[in-house]
């Protein structure tokens, strides 16, 4: 494995396949992987989402169209189900970390955040990212977790990010919509052509 320091995103398909509650089904796997790359001395920072189905059950909602505030009010409660399930996998102490697009833009908050990821992982801790749904409004919002992990893996300096959801890669249309998607398997360069793909 050709890195030092990775980000792993890990979409909530995985952490909670039933959109009702967590699951180890996905996450033991990942996990294993992660522990793998501490016996090789690399680093990882988790970006994982997970938090909204994870509390889904919990949260009486009525009609499968959900408000934003029913939304984070299931995040909240899911996220420490989700931090609960991470844990179960990993004897070394994992931590949660909640962070806002203002978190990102603001200098100061930027480099705690920093500072804060850099202490844990030098302390042997799994940093657990997710978007502090919470506070965060429509407008002033990362967007999804594959954009707040690309921007965690810049605050950190990681040299890799992966990206682990149930898709099984980039198309050149959306195959939930277009039956004639094809997966590309591997992109060297973002070419226009590429960019253009991209919804
Ligand atoms: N913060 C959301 C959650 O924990 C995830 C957002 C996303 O996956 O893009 O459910």
């Amino acid at each position: 494995m050709n890195f030092n320091r990775a980000v792993i995103k890990v979409g909530s398909a995985l952490v909670a396949p039933a959109k009702n509650g967590c699951s180890g089904k996905y996450i033991l796997a990942i996990a294993q992987f992660i522990t793998k790359c501490h016996q090789q001395d690399k680093e990882v920072i988790l970006v994982s989402s997970g938090g909204v189905a994870a509390g889904r059950s919990v949260i009486r909602h009525g009609s499968p169209e959900l408000s934003v505030s029913m939304k984070k009010a299931m995040s909240s409660v899911g996220q420490m189900k989700m931090m609960a399930n991470w844990q179960r996998f990993f004897d070394i102490p994992c931590s949660q970390i909640l962070i806002t697009q203002d978190d990102l833009e603001d200098r100061e908050r930027y480099i705690s955040i920093k500072d804060t990821i850099q202490i844990q992982l030098e302390n042997g801790i799994l940093p657990i990212v997710n978007e502090n749904d919470t506070v965060t409004t429509e407008d002033l919002k990362v967007g999804d977790n594959d954009n707040l992990s690309a921007l965690v893996a810049q605050a950190c300096e990681a040299d890799c990010l992966f990206i682990l959801s149930d898709i099984d890669g980039v198309f050149t249309k959306d195959p939930n919509i277009h039956d004639d998607a094809i997966l590309i398997p591997k992109i060297d360069e973002i070419t226009d052509e590429i960019y253009a793909m991209a919804a």
